[in-house]
């Protein structure tokens, strides 16, 4: 059994300790933040199928439960993609990541809180710089989310792109379907779309993603939409649509979560995909530590590498050449939502649509969309 460090105690650190800890791997968690959890920076929704695949399911953190979604284009048509019964949670986020550093603590790793990694060196095994010291672990899953700091370091060149602004604000007041998510696509949002996630009949957390005046979108937003709404208060942070990185797949040192671009292209949202990653870093680290074999991680997220790739190719080909606002009509019109609801997967968006085309509401939006196209 090997000497394990995982830098950050975010969702994908903790799932990876965890997931380590059960191995029986020497864990620990430097996680810079006074608190876990702390600061919040999530809309907070997340599949209940997902929750349960990366082993981190409890009412414990459910504020509310959401059937499905409601998609709007800018000249007010509808897309409605929902289930009889709950298919989402909105949580809260501060909870999530305690229940999962509890959960990595039963399993017997450390979680050292107020712990900055300040630096990292892969020469004679990887060793991280503490406290102005350098230590040498058998494996090091790096975890630090968008910060990025110490994934640059290793691996500059592969983060060319950049995040995009996004900033959410709660509101009291907003007047929607409690069991539903509402996105909106209007002219104005060119990067991303707008969404509000309803906690309970009064509050809702809202939240946009651009590129330029990002919080004077939301307020041009939330003036347009929720007139009456109370505004309790901002976050702003940075998302990453650019489709997971292709590197800290290998070796002892790996990547998960954010920094390594583990979120859907179309959202951002990165809690499960990043977990899924993690359990699958953990197993690679166990197979080299314990076996000697490296590649398991690149071997087991190469299905979700395909699925993220491919969703991202066709949201730019989509945006460019048809825009998402015409592209909620057509499925719309063509009547694709009951396949959706039916076979749609909150997590995996490129799968999602491959499913339901082989039907005949998939085979008239497809004639839509080419029609579109050409
Ligand atoms: C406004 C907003 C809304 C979102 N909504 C959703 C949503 O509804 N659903 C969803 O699934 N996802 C959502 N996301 C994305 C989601 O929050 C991230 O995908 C998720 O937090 C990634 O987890 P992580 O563990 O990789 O990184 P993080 O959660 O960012 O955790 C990284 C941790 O590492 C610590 N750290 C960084 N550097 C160091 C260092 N050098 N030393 C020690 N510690 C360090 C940080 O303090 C942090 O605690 C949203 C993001 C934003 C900004």
């Amino acid at each position: 059994m090997g000497r394990v460090a995982v830098v950050g105690g975010g969702p994908a650190g903790l799932i990876a300790a965890r997931e380590l800890a059960e191995y029986g791997h020497d864990v620990t968690v430097f996680e810079e933040d006074e608190m876990i959890g702390r600061p919040e920076h999530c809309a907070g929704l997340y599949s209940i199928h997902g929750l349960r695949r990366i082993g981190a399911w409890t009412p414990r953190y459910v504020l509310n439960s959401v059937r499905g979604a409601v998609f709007r284009s800018s000249r007010g048509k509808e897309l409605v993609v929902k289930r009889h019964t709950p298919v989402a949670v909105a949580a809260s986020r501060e909870e999530l990541d305690r229940y999962l550093a509890e959960l990595s603590a039963s399993r017997g790793a450390e979680i050292e809180i107020g712990r900055r990694v300040d630096g990292v060196n892969l020469r004679d095994g990887p060793q991280l710089l503490l406290n102005g010291g350098w230590h040498r672990f058998d494996a090091v899953v790096i975890a630090e989310g968008m910060k990025r700091s110490l994934t640059k370091k290793l691996f500059g060149p592969a983060v060319r792109a950049s995040p995009i602004p996004i900033v959410q604000s709660l509101i009291r007041g907003h007047g929607l379907s409690p069991d539903m998510v509402y996105v909106w696509f209007e002219r104005y949002l060119e990067d991303y779309f707008a969404y509000a996630v309803p906690l309970n009949e009064e509050l809702a957390r809202i939240g946009l993603a651009s590129r330029s005046e990002t919080l004077h979108t939301l307020e041009r937003f939330t003036g347009e939409k929720f007139p009456r709404a109370k505004v309790l208060g901002y976050q702003i942070h940075t998302l990453w649509l650019e489709g997971p990185l292709d590197v800290g797949l290998e070796g002892r040192t790996v990547l998960v979560g954010d920094c390594a671009g583990q979120t859907k292209p179309l959202t951002g949202g990165g809690v499960v995909m990043g977990g899924i990653c993690a359990m699958a870093a953990a197993r690679h680290v166990h197979t080299l530590l314990e076996e000697g074999r490296d590649g398991t991680y690149r071997r087991l997220t190469k299905w979700i590498y395909y699925d993220l790739k491919a969703t991202r190719f066709l949201r730019d080909q989509m945006r460019s050449k048809v825009g998402m606002d015409v592209l909620i009509e057509l499925a719309a019109e063509s009547g694709i939502e009951k396949k959706l609801s039916a076979l749609g997967d909150m997590d995996f968006h490129a799968l999602s649509v491959l499913r339901s085309l082989p039907s005949l509401s998939g085979l008239k939006f497809l004639a839509r969309l080419l029609r579109a196209l050409i």
